[in-house]
């Protein structure tokens, strides 16, 4: 099996897929208010031009595709798409990262198609905060897509917490009891400053090795592992199954090992999340380029890969926001 590696000698092997730039939240650290600049349908790739470029890059050795956006589930028929790109020889992980509000319509079909696995992102447990975060997004349809995807046996189901200074730093307590409840595992996320709501975001940053520190105060952390490919360093509770996982870009960032690159909607490759450096697939697709040929654009884009993102030394450098990648 061929292998895509970058100039930093690192082997990528997932790959997140943006499948729309919209979405029905509006959470202030990913989208700006007054965010309307959504791009044109026909910028965006049609499900045929995805499945050829997931399949080169099966057959470039990436075996693991995360299905993001915006809200993936707001792309139309999104479980044909899943259950085409499952298919794929060298695909052997299909999973989706979703906000969820849609998602006790769409459970089931994602199943049946292939998906495994999912990320959800819940910051707050009370109704009135969550609204306010997400700028009118609705908890108890949250709630019941998650009741839903566990229903179907979609496993595991990871929580995503952006934990924000002022804003939800109170919760975390009440999000490790949820998912000690419901058997979800917590992953706590720095807020990372893109696009134009990097101040507000660099503003609501909180140090995750703090919150750790007063979480191993209050449990018994024991060190693990978890598999997914992630960059979050995972403990477990002792006593109970939770795993809480710290995605820690800010604090102590995980460059170095990093397996991924993200591909937008409108086909565009891009090396690093805090980056600009990318590459654009759409006009060789709609030029009719061959399969090989596709393959070798895919390898001349890793060898653009940046060695790591300057979030800290450059907290105000605008990047684009977090919504046409997908995190
Ligand atoms: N709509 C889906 C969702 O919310 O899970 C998928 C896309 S969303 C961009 C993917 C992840 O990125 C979410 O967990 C979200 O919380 C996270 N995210 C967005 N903007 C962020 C930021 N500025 N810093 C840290 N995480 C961010
Ligand atoms: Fe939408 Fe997800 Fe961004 Fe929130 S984090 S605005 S749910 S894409």
């Amino acid at each position: 099996m061929a292998k895509l590696i970058d100039p930093f000698n690192r082997s990528i092997e997932y790959l997140r897929l943006s499948v729309t730039d919209r979405c029905d939240f509006r959470c202030s650290y990913c989208m700006p208010k007054s965010f309307k600049d959504f791009a044109e349908p026909e910028h965006w790739l049609s499900f045929d031009e995805i499945e050829r470029v997931i399949k080169a890059f099966g057959a470039l050795g990436v075996s693991r595709i995360r299905l993001t956006g915006g809200e993936p589930l707001v792309r139309r028929n999104l479980s044909d798409l899943a259950a085409r790109l499952a298919r794929l020889p060298g695909i052997e992980d299909l999973s989706l990262s979703t906000n969820a509000s849609q998602l006790t319509r769409h459970a089931e079909a994602l199943k049946q198609a292939g998906v495994r696995r999912i990320n959800v992102s819940l910051d707050s447990l009370r109704p009135e905060r969550f609204r306010a975060i997400t700028q009118n997004g609705r908890l108890d349809k949250v709630l019941d897509g998650l009741r839903a995807a566990k229903a179907v046996g979609l496993a595991p189901i990871k929580i995503n917490m952006v934990a924000m200074k002022g804003v939800n730093d109170d919760e975390i307590d009440d999000m490790v009891a949820f998912c000690v409840a419901q058997g979800y595992t917590l992953r706590l996320i720095e807020t990372m400053p893109m696009g134009s709501s990097g101040l507000e975001a660099s503003q609501q940053y909180l140090d995750l090795r703090e919150v750790r520190e007063t979480l191993g105060r209050r449990y018994d952390l024991i060190p693990t592992v978890m598999s997914g490919g992630g960059p979050a360093r995972y403990v477990r509770v002792k006593g109970t199954d939770l795993r809480i996982g710290f995605i820690t870009p800010i604090s102590q960032h995980f460059c170095a090992t990093c397996n991924r690159v993200r591909l937008s909607v409108d086909g565009t490759l891009y090396l690093c999340l805090g980056q600009d450096h990318h590459f654009e697939l759409r006009p060789l697709l709609r030029r009719g380029i061959s399969d090989e040929g596709l393959q070798q654009a895919i390898i001349e884009a890793i060898s653009l890969k940046p060695e790591q993102h300057e979030f800290q030394d450059k907290p105000e450098q605008v990047v684009r926001f977090m919504s046409m990648t997908g995190g």
